[in-house]
């Protein structure tokens, strides 16, 4: 039984078109759509999850697509780069699949002995896949076009820019358990040794940089992975003891949260792998169906109105 910080649970972003989110992901990104859900706050949205066959936390990328919301700005105090683990030798198919459907990507360049390819989804979200140099054992989902020589087997890191990284390497290293493992120019890199994948955290200390702005294309939270709620509520008084407003445990129907804002300025989320996507529907089902929590049950007529239709 673990009592630690396991990692990335999920990241989540924001979209405008939900139509143009859920084909790039599910068609030329190649991951599977494991949630259609709506925003529990604004239940006139949709929240969509995808993530490997089962929605495994470390694997899960999540979208609040906004019909003609903004395009944002990945500046300093925001999490401004998702890196998804690709099979070794699989960037040059993923270079080819972009061009074929005129992604903006590249140039592959190397960071802390790794290939990666930099590209942007279509709300210019920046996302990076990495060839790994830490075995990579996670089963990727696999689609016709997306074979597993080359799929994304989950989340490799994610990237903060900050204006000054001090009071975050605290959270990471006091509270969270990471340590620093390499630093490449202002590129710190951060690991936690308590799972072997999606483990890093990179952060880059920019003083001078334009602050972001959290809108379309932009992440919106970043949530870290706990065992259970019981393992939850000690972080949250471990990080309420540092003096943050932290919330109280909330239910995400898929798993049990608490949010607070960390010292560089990025929205970070503490959540939990129980009960997992597979509880309002089967594993072969995830995603098929629009998912309500109890709560907007009674309301799906008028929010299935609401909603834009998929093709
Ligand atoms: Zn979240």
């Amino acid at each position: 039984m673990s009592n630690r910080i396991l990692g990335l649970h999920h990241i989540t972003a924001i979209a405008g078109n939900a139509q143009r989110n859920f084909d790039f992901y599910t068609r030329v990104l190649g991951v599977r759509l494991v949630k259609k859900t709506v925003n529990f706050d604004d239940p006139g949205t949709y929240h969509f999850y995808y993530g490997n066959e089962v929605g495994a936390p470390g694997t899960i990328l999540t979208f609040f697509p906004w019909e003609g919301i903004q395009s944002g700005y990945a500046g300093t105090g925001t999490a401004s780069e998702i890196g998804y683990s690709v099979p070794g030798g699989s960037l040059g198919f993923w270079k080819d699949r972009f061009d074929q459907y005129k992604v903006t990507q590249g140039p592959t360049a190397e960071r802390f002995g790794e290939l990666y390819l930099p590209f942007q989804d279509p709300d210019g979200l920046k996302l990076a896949l990495t060839e790994s140099k830490t075995p990579d054992t996670r089963k990727a989902w696999t689609t016709n076009d997306v074979k597993e020589e080359s799929a994304t087997k989950g989340f490799h890191s994610i990237t903060l820019t900050l204006k000054s990284i001090k009071g975050t390497v605290a959270v990471l290293t006091d509270i969270f358990g990471y340590k620093l493992l390499e630093q490449e120019g202002n590129r710190y890199r951060f690991v936690t040794d308590a799972v072997e994948n999606a483990a890093i955290v990179d952060i880059i200390e920019d003083p001078e940089g334009k602050i972001g702005q959290v809108a379309g294309g932009t992440n919106h939270h970043v949530a870290f992975r706990v065992q259970d709620d019981k393992v939850l509520m000690e972080f949250r008084e471990k990080i309420e003891k540092r003096g943050f407003n932290i919330t109280p445990k909330i239910d995400r129907n898929y798993f049990y949260s608490l949010y607070f804002r960390e010292p560089g300025g990025v929205l970070f989320e503490i959540a939990t792998d129980n009960p997992g996507f597979a509880t309002d529907e089967s594993v072969a089902e995830l995603g098929t169906n629009l998912r309500l929590p109890a709560q907007y049950e009674s309301m799906r007529k008028q929010i299935e109105k609401q909603l834009p239709v998929l093709h």
